[in-house]
């Protein structure tokens, strides 16, 4: 396979990954820089069946679309890759309480083990519009600043990595409607989601675990199955 090929794969399952966890409905979007270019799933496609043929490819310098048809904010990306060059993986997404924490201007104060990646507070982006140009993308990058995540106040969240698996395994994290569940708390404190995990997990090589000792990875290997049928459903063979 191509790195092409592979680039475009990793993109489609990472959102199907997204879409069947709940952190993407008919919105959001996942992306990978590979040198000079940025893959990110399409706008038209289904989050939940998108395939590598609707994932777009843009140039990271101007935004040109290489390829596909690229999201509404994908200058939210490229801000991001701009401003960062360690990151390779940047995900926007709107999650309902992290959005609400956004809106009254507090940011999101770590306050237990999965959120540690974060820091001590995840900051705040003080501006409801979309992210759509290219000042825009560099204003929320500047005030994401070395931080992991920004919260778009009124609007979502943005996650930064330093490539796919990071990505998702930092928006689970993230989504703070999840510590709400008290089946998946002690687990996902206890970091029982690895970035170690997911990194397998998407090249296809899922580790067996047991179901009565974590249950998160267990959810979470539903979520993977899920996605990859919603894939293998709309790309027969
Ligand atoms: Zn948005």
């Amino acid at each position: 396979m191509s790195d092409d090929a592979k680039d475009r794969a990793l993109v489609a399952l990472a959102c199907r990954v997204m879409a069947a966890a709940g952190l993407f409905d008919m919105h959001g979007h996942i992306s990978l820089r590979d040198g000079d270019v940025a893959y990110i799933n399409g706008r038209r496609s289904s989050r939940i069946s998108v395939t590598a043929a609707q994932v777009a490819v843009v140039k990271v310098a101007d935004g040109s679309v290489v390829s596909g048809e690229p999201p509404a904010e994908t200058a939210l990306h490229l801000g991001c890759y701009r401003a960062r060059p360690e990151i390779r993986s940047v995900a926007h997404f709107h999650p309902l309480a992290a959005t609400a924490f956004a809106t009254v201007g507090k940011p999101l104060i770590t306050a237990f083990n999965a959120g540690a990646p974060f820091g001590k507070a995840v900051p705040v982006y003080d501006d409801p519009d979309l992210v759509r140009n290219d000042s825009q993308g560099s204003a929320m990058a500047r005030d994401l600043g070395k931080h992991r995540a920004v919260l778009l106040r009124g609007h979502g969240v943005a996650v930064v990595a330093e490539d796919v698996p990071s990505c998702v395994t930092l928006s689970l994290y993230l989504d703070p409607d999840r510590p709400l569940d008290p089946t998946l708390t002690p687990a996902r404190a206890a970091g029982a989601v690895t970035r170690r995990w997911t990194l397998r997990a998407l090249r296809g090589n899922p580790t067996p675990v047991r179901r009565s000792r974590v249950q998160a990875q267990v959810r979470a290997l539903e979520q993977l199955d899920l996605a990859e049928l919603a894939g293998r459903s709309t790309h027969p063979g």
